[in-house]
């Protein structure tokens, strides 16, 4: 049965997947979600003797019906090879009583590897499937990790350019230089004088002109999205949580039916959502703990059912949950709303003019299986530092706020449910603030040094993604006022 998708503001507007994957933002602001979930049609006990490609069909298949067995399979194996640096392409690592769900072996050491690894596949695929002729220019605004992930994946693909925002003070140095290294003739990697907020706004305000889209296509050209918005990244990012389950059967960690809990370090609200549709695949998953660092909107949310924008934003050592506005959570609002569109159109129209909205006794009723805290800056670091000191595992700044987000959420409730905690990055991507927090004296040593350093301490060979950017040369060099993206998305199509 093929799987129809909707618009969050507009229950007329419907797409089939690759549609969706296509075009990556609906009408008028609007997310495309699936009209239904369907249920796994494999058992828990076979999904237990899969590897990681094969998990992946049985997942996607079901979400991404218009696609032919054949193309699907090609896009999954195309994206899950050796570019990954382990087999196991993201394996569960049992330290300090949690299952650290590893999400950073991929090309850019981080967590948006698992998605946009496959999505110029599935857009290529579907750009043929629809028979698109215009190229298609990915635009994304990004808070550190999307950036570099997604110019590695679309970098010299065929048919294809890709420009990329980032907020020039607002990312970690080594996200910078990931960034600013790339090569390919089809990407552009521009800073702007803003935060991440201002970029994803400015995005977004270009892919919803009509206008700008006409004449993009009367040059040729159509935009699309690399965004976690798009749903060629969520149904991959479904994927791993349905392999660590299958891990832990296979492991006899627990048994097939047991429920677990995920924990999961949330900004745009795209990781802990793939998670949340998964389950409803048939997936036993008992609670989505939601860990924000100090920009703590969704904690306020799940314990206030308000979610409110207008407060200041902190830039933390967690720079890719550094977020106001969490895209994705329009997906659970419309969900919990009753697949609502009108509802939920209200409810971003209010965010949009007053940058708030709250949500109804009824709609948070349905929350009851979300549980959201927040971690500080100095609990962050800190808990790097203990789990290091207890288990010789040392993990990065993101993981840490789910970390320490986990020991809260066992202290308030005493639940003993085995626990999936997803690791979002590498720490060499974050070797300075990971650093500092096992000891303020590394203050004084160059960023190479103490990635050195780190491989000292955790006998954790240095990435590849890593060793790259010792010695390439600055290819990207432009920066803008958040007001001039228009033009230097211009500027770059030379229209
Ligand atoms: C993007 C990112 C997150 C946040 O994920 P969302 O899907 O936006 O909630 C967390 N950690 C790291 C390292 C990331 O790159």
């Amino acid at each position: 049965m093929e799987l129809i998708y909707k618009s969050t503001r507009n229950s007329n507007e419907t797409a089939t997947a690759s549609m969706a994957i296509l075009k990556g933002l609906a009408n008028e602001g609007g997310l495309f979600v699936p009209d239904s979930i369907p249920s796994l049609d494999v058992s828990l006990e076979e999904l237990s003797k899969m590897d990681y490609r094969e998990v992946a069909y049985s997942i996607m298949k079901l979400m991404l019906t218009d696609f032919t067995e054949e193309e699907l399979k090609y896009c999954i194996n195309s994206a899950y090879d050796k570019k990954f640096d382990t087999d196991e392409i993201a394996p569960l690592v049992k330290k300090n009583g949690a299952y650290y769900l590893e999400l950073f072996h991929g090309a850019t050491i981080a967590f948006k590897d698992m998605a946009l690894s496959i999505l110029p596949y599935l857009l290529t695929t579907s750009a043929k499937k629809n028979n698109v002729k215009n190229e298609i220019v990915i635009l994304t605004a990004t808070s550190g990790d999307t950036g570099k992930a997604a110019l590695a994946g679309f970098a010299d693909v065929p048919g294809t350019k890709i420009i990329v925002f980032y907020p020039k003070n607002g990312v970690s140095p080594i996200q910078e230089k990931q960034m600013v290294t790339q090569k390919g003739d089809n990407t552009f990697v521009v800073g702007i004088t803003g935060n991440f907020d201002d970029a994803q706004t400015g995005v977004k305000k270009m892919f919803s002109d009509v206008e700008l889209n006409k004449y993009l296509a009367d040059n040729g050209y159509q935009f699309s999205s690399a965004n976690s918005i798009n749903i060629g990244r969520l149904v991959p990012q479904m994927v791993y949580y349905a392999y660590a389950y299958s891990r832990l059967v296979a492991s006899g960690e627990i048994k097939v039916g047991d429920k677990i809990n995920v924990v999961v370090p949330t900004g745009n609200f795209g990781n802990i959502l793939a998670a949340y549709y998964v389950r409803e695949m048939g997936i036993p998953i008992n609670k989505f703990i939601c860990a924000s660092n100090e920009n703590k909107v969704l904690f306020d949310f799940f314990t206030t059912g308000s979610y409110d924008r207008n407060r200041q934003f902190i830039l933390t050592t967690s720079p890719s949950m550094d977020i106001l506005i969490s895209s994705n959570l329009e997906r659970l609002i419309y969900r919990i709303a009753g697949n609502d569109a009108t509802k939920n159109k209200e409810l971003m129209s209010e965010l949009n003019s007053n940058g708030k909205y709250t949500i109804t006794d009824e709609m948070k009723k349905n929350l009851v299986d979300f549980y959201g805290n927040y971690a500080s800056e100095a609990e962050t670091s800190a808990t790097i530092k203990k789990v290091y000191e207890s288990d010789n595992y040392i993990m990065d700044t993101h993981t840490a706020v789910a970390a320490a987000v986990y020991d809260k959420y066992v202290a308030d409730t005493g639940d003993k449910t085995p626990t999936v905690i997803a690791s979002t990055a590498s720490p060499y991507k974050f070797t300075r603030s990971v650093m500092n927090s096992i000891d303020a004296n590394y203050d004084k040593q160059t960023d190479f040094e103490l990635v050195d350093e780190l491989n000292r301490l955790s006998n954790v060979k240095v990435p590849q993604a890593i060793e790259d950017i010792r010695t390439a040369p600055v290819r990207h060099n432009t920066v803008c006022d958040k007001e001039d993206m228009l033009k230097e998305v211009k500027n770059f199509l030379g229209i």
